[in-house]
């Protein structure tokens, strides 16, 4: 990357922007410390700020970037589709770049997923497959069907109809009065368990989940949960056995099963979908994030003809699915999309994938002994470093501590761009990143990890 600096420094831009701006997921009052990375260009895996310092995106930018920031041939398609048609109305019309990319995820996703239905961001989707669960057995009559069924530990979004399936905490505990109460089931999070032992942990939760069906028969909607990684709740990791059994007891009980894979498709656990590692099909997929190679906002929900067929009447039978975001079916999110998704045809994204996943873990063999890391984890392209207290006994960091936020300072003095969740340090990079790469980016993480712990090795 060429240096060509203008005008604007980091902290002429970080001023101007706490005047005018209300950021994501932030206590606003941190940024009085908290420098704001002001970031002027990006290529690759690389962010560049306003005065030329350069920082690898090891989050992927909150896991929406696969094939790196700038990549020539999505922004050439996004440039392309731009000079021809940005978007038009998606109900009542129709356009190429919309079809087509439907028919490819027709084509890659599960079998059974056989229809899609556009929005514009993850939150849209889960609440859309609410929706469409819900709607449906009212279409079939069955009109004491109000719950849902999510995983302890669970995040599905940030709107009130997302959290109110999830169990996101402190995202989630002020709004409690405004919003529905999900029946959770115990997550098969894995933390802290042997190996060999991961299978039978998943079927002692699986059993609980079938208790939770069976003591709320007839009223259940549907059961949502996020294929093999509980993301936002700390990349806690659980095996695909748990999927296989949750598709039979879903069965046995009669109610939908809907995948959330927003956060682990497009190859993030090493199989293009979560679920195809279970060897089943969910009845409502949900897919954003990745979906546009990072691109742009975009949100999509597959199901199966049958569920389809059950909203397919004349227009005053009230069966019809009356949805819509204005953004639908945005035609450059459809072009960066089909973009994403022709690299993956040309390129062994998943073979590489699989090589990349190796050179990660094996960068950070050093904290294996750490005695602040309780655990290191990995399912594909995510590989999760749990800082705790005590490691025999796995105690915890108090949360006020913040430790997370002494490895993200440090991190980012070492030019590498970590944001833990609370104490879970985690890797989530771009699938372009390279060995040399890695080897910054671990050195970051063990660094920081020492520092934030006040450990003195590796
Ligand atoms: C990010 C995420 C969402 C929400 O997507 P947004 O685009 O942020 O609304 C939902 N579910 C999971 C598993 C996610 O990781």
């Amino acid at each position: 990357m060429t240096a060509s600096l203008g005008k604007v420094s980091n902290e002429e831009l970080r001023r101007r922007d706490l005047d005018v701006l209300w950021h994501p997921t932030t206590q606003m009052k941190d940024h009085e410390w908290l420098p704001l990375l002001a970031i002027r260009r990006a290529r690759g895996v690389w962010l560049e700020d306003m005065d030329g310092q350069r920082y690898i995106d090891a989050i992927s930018s909150w896991w929406v970037n696969l094939f790196g920031h700038a990549n020539p041939q999505i922004s050439e398609a996004v440039a392309r589709q731009a000079r021809e048609l940005e978007h038009v109305i998606l109900a009542g019309a129709t356009h190429e770049p919309a079809v087509r990319l439907a028919e490819k995820l027709v084509a890659i996703t599960p079998q059974g997923l056989d229809r899609v239905f556009y929005a514009d961001s993850g939150s849209n989707a889960v609440e859309i497959s609410l929706k469409m669960s819900f709607h449906f057995w009212v279409n079939r009559g069955e009109t004491d069907r109000t719950r849902f069924v999510a995983l302890s530990n669970s995040y599905h979004g940030e709107t009130l109809g997302t959290l109110s399936i999830g169990d996101a905490g402190v995202f989630r505990d002020t709004y409690k009065p405004l919003l529905l109460e999900p029946l959770l089931a115990p997550s098969p999070d894995c933390f802290g368990i042997a190996a060999e032992n991961h299978d039978r942990h998943a079927a002692e939760k699986l059993a609980e989940l079938d208790r939770v069906l069976s003591d709320h028969a007839g009223q259940v909607c549907a059961v949502i949960v996020e294929p093999l990684v509980q993301g936002a709740g700390g990349m806690r990791m659980y095996p695909p056995s748990y999927l296989a059994g949750l598709r039979r007891v879903c069965d046995q009980h009669e109610v939908h099963l809907v995948a959330d894979e927003i956060a682990v498709g497009f190859g993030r656990t090493g199989t293009m979908f979560a679920f195809e590692q279970a060897g089943v099909s969910p009845d409502f997929m949900c897919i954003s994030k990745g979906l546009t190679g990072g691109y742009l906002p975009m949100s999509a929900v597959l199901t199966g003809e049958s569920v389809y067929r059950e909203f397919y009447d004349e227009y005053t039978s009230l069966r019809g699915f009356l949805h819509s975001h204005s953004y639908t079916g945005n035609a450059l999110a459809c072009a960066a999309a089909l973009a994403t998704l022709e690299i993956f045809e040309r390129e062994p994204v998943l073979e590489r994938n699989r090589q990349t996943a190796r050179l990660m873990r094996n960068s950070v063999t050093a904290l294996e002994q750490h005695p602040h890391v309780g655990e290191i984890r990995q399912t594909g392209m995510i590989l999760a470093m749990e800082m705790v207290a005590d490691r025999d006994a796995m105690i915890p960091y108090d949360w006020t501590e913040r430790r997370g936020i002494g490895v993200y300072r440090h991190a980012l003095e070492q030019g590498v761009l970590l944001r833990p969740i609370g104490n879970v340090v985690y890797f989530m990079p771009p699938y372009v990143i390279d060995e040399d790469e890695i080897g910054q980016m671990a050195e970051a993480a063990i660094s920081g990890i020492n520092a934030a712990t006040g450990a003195t090795g590796p």
